[in-house]
């Protein structure tokens, strides 16, 4: 092989390349950015506080920037970092002989083990012309509905106790069918961060002969070492669990790498290999695809391997420490807030904060007006909207926080803000059926008389604002397929390119 040398100047077949440009314009985009680092942020980044690591995964993902990561025989390394991840899943999430890949993300591997299951239930219903349905809690994530859709499957979605967020075990395995493709429970689920009955339901869903995923998308890297670091007993819900047939758990999370990368596991081999793909019926190279993709970068698999090995468990249960003291302080902080309260017993890092109902309307806090004045002190919360549940209960709006290892670098600074935000807003009601005082009661407003979201997105774009307390709270009160139409147009809007303002490439 020879070895290229680096060319000093443009030679007459070069093709000039601006890439300071090209750099510093990216750079003035990402200032338009919330910071990624530094524990401001509390949702969608898990930063690890730890800079060594973050320049690793970036080496690591270089090392293999032109890899294809569809063909494993092509790039070998590509099947040996996957099965390094395999083996530490296995190892983590105790399944010895569960097999499985790397996927894109928590979406992927939820997906895949929906049309895993699908497929399982065709087999086992040859004719039947009864549509396969999964099973859920209300607070299973959103990826299983983008799954039931993108796969043509129905959902049937079983309401939680609206006060505690928790799933009554025998609410779910009554409604155990013939139709039942598969049913899912969450280690914990996202939006309150309260773990299901796992090891209830698994077991129902076994002597029913149904497989039962557990979605650990964002506790699967981190309840595994809850106990050891100091958190206490966490109930069983990894593969040790009879019934437990797959479980996907996000690298990109409490794994501490970059985006694109998340593991799902499968007890069982049949079930596992009903997740490929595979194709000889046409005239190019013979496909088997395990994922979704078809060429695939191999950055992010790298990047998470790199991490996943340099930290091994020793070092995740290290971080995990940090987490366990900084959502201890955070919890308590929140409980110690008169009119607002944590709903539910979480498991993890995660939570949600909700009007305490028990106080009086002048010492109640709304939680998303809490959510805004915490952020005017520059942390970034999570506003979820109330939703009214199919037996007409209310689980009432909330904010979210996730807590990171960093978080503890910024306690102090971060436990202030909450108390005096609360304080900024307390007594302060703003409506709909999640909100403290309206109870449901609300008149949907009439579509005519709804903000333009196309509006919202030239406002959000262009003055950077937005009113997310406003959005919130025209979810709540919207019909469904109204206020999700409401979201794409905005998402289209606040993306699409703006004739004379943004740059062409000529
Ligand atoms: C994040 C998450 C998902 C979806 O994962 P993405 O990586 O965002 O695609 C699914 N389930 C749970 C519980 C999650 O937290």
């Amino acid at each position: 092989m020879t070895c290229p040398s680096e060319p000093t100047s443009p030679g007459p077949d070069e093709i000039p390349l601006d890439t300071d440009g090209v750099l510093a314009r990216l750079a003035a985009y990402r200032e338009h950015d919330a910071p990624t680092h530094g524990g401001r942020v509390l949702s969608y980044v898990y930063d690890s506080g730890l800079a060594a690591l973050d320049e690793l995964a970036a080496r690591a993902a270089r090392e293999v920037q032109a890899v294809n990561g569809l063909d494993p025989t092509t790039f070998p390394s590509v099947a040996l970092m996957e099965g390094d991840l395999v083996t530490f899943g296995r190892e983590i999430l105790h399944g010895p002989d569960a097999v499985g890949s790397v996927t894109s993300g928590g979406t992927e591997s939820c997906l895949l083990a929906v049309k895993a299951a699908r497929e399982a239930w065709r087999e086992r219903h040859p004719g039947s012309t009864a549509r396969p349905t999964i099973l859920l809690p209300q607070t299973a994530h959103a990826a299983f509905h983008k799954a039931a859709h993108y796969l043509d499957l129905d959902v049937d979605v079983v309401p939680v106790d609206p006060a505690t967020g928790t799933l009554p075990a025998t609410a779910i395995t009554q409604r155990l069918g013939e139709a039942t493709a598969l049913v899912v429970v969450s280690a914990p689920a996202y939006p309150h961060g309260v773990l299901d009955p796992v090891a209830e339901v698994a077991a129902a869903a076994r002597e029913a002969g149904v497989p039962c995923h557990v979605d650990a998308c964002i506790g699967g890297l981190v309840l595994p070492f809850w106990e050891a670091a100091g958190g206490g007993p966490v109930p069983p819900w990894d593969f040790r669990v009879p019934g437990v047939t797959s479980i996907s758990a996000d690298l990109h999370k409490y794994g501490y790498a970059p985006k694109g990368s998340s593991l799902l596991l499968f007890a069982d081999r049949a079930l596992d290999r009903a997740r490929y793909f595979a194709l000889t019926d046409w005239p190019g190279y013979p496909v088997v695809n395990p994922t979704v993709l078809g060429s695939r970068s191999a950055t992010s698999l790298a990047a998470a391997w790199a991490v996943t090995s340099a930290l091994g468990v020793q070092g995740y249960v290290e971080l995990t420490r940090r987490l366990v003291s900084a959502t201890a302080a955070v919890r308590a902080r929140v409980d110690g807030i008169p009119g607002l309260r944590v709903l539910g017993d979480p498991t993890g890092p995660l939570m949600a904060v909700v009007a305490d109902e028990s106080a009086a309307g002048e010492d109640r806090v709304d939680p998303h007006l809490w959510a805004a004045a915490v952020a005017r002190r520059e942390f970034v919360l999570q506003g979820q909207p109330g939703l009214t549940q199919a037996d007409g209960s209310v689980l009432p709006r909330s904010t979210h926080l996730t807590v990171t290892p960093v978080t503890d670098q910024v306690l102090g600074e971060l436990l202030e803000a909450l108390r005096a935000g609360a304080d900024d807003v307390r007594g302060q009601a703003s409506g709909g059926p999640g909100g403290g005082d309206a109870g449901g009661s609300d008149p949907a407003p009439r579509e005519s008389s709804l903000p333009d979201p196309t509006e919202l997105a030239r406002a959000a774009r262009e003055d950077g604002e937005l009113d997310l307390t406003a959005v919130l709270a025209l979810i709540e009160t919207l019909p469904r397929d109204v206020s999700a139409r409401m979201l794409v147009e905005f998402l289209a809007a606040f993306t699409e390119p703006r004739p004379g303002r943004d740059r062409t490439l000529s």
